[in-house]
């Protein structure tokens, strides 16, 4: 049976520290699904398909990934895409009891998936898409934080 997980988030906007997380999280996987959630109640700064399209750009050519947006429940999507697992990245002690809380609470739910965490790499732990989209907001480069496939000027272009 294929193993595949889905990486759910805002990516408000995709960062490396969320890149990193998938590339490492490929070997274990055979299809990681990247899921935008497209939450009503918690407000985009960039445009849902904007987002989608930064993503799919960022993994071109990878056959293993998928991107696709969902606004349901992330455990409905993960019955959608046949996914057993739900991949999540840990930075802080803060990310983690968020973490813990969802993750044992979709347990209770749906015991057939589990949650996988991988911690952030040490350079990565101050990123935060916040932070990034602060950055971006003010005209400051953030090009640093956001993955190297992203053309930043044209990024930059697609947000005017
Ligand atoms: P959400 O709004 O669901 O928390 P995010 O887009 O903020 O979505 O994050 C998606 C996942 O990526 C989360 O598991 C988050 O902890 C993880 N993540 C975010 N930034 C980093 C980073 N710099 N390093 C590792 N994991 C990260």
């Amino acid at each position: 049976m294929e193993r595949i997980a889905i990486f759910p988030g805002s990516f408000d906007p995709f960062t490396i520290g969320h890149e990193s997380i998938v590339k490492r999280a490929l070997p274990m996987f055979d299809k990681i699904v990247i899921m935008i959630g497209n939450n009503a109640n918690k407000k985009s700064f960039f445009p849902i398909e904007k987002k989608l399209k930064w993503i799919k750009q960022v993994f071109r050519g990878e056959d293993k990934i998928e991107v696709q947006t969902y606004d349901g429940l992330t455990v409905d999507f993960c019955k959608e895409v046949n996914a057993k697992y739900i991949l999540r990245g840990l930075r802080t002690a803060s990310d983690f009891e968020y973490e813990r809380a969802i993750a044992q609470v979709n347990k209770k739910m749906h015991p057939e998936i589990e949650s996988v965490f991988l911690l952030t790499l040490p350079e990565h732990t101050p990123v935060m898409a916040t932070i990034v989209r602060d950055i971006i907001f003010h005209g400051g480069d953030a090009s640093m934080f956001l993955p190297k496939a992203l053309d930043f000027n044209e990024f930059m272009a697609d947000n005017k």
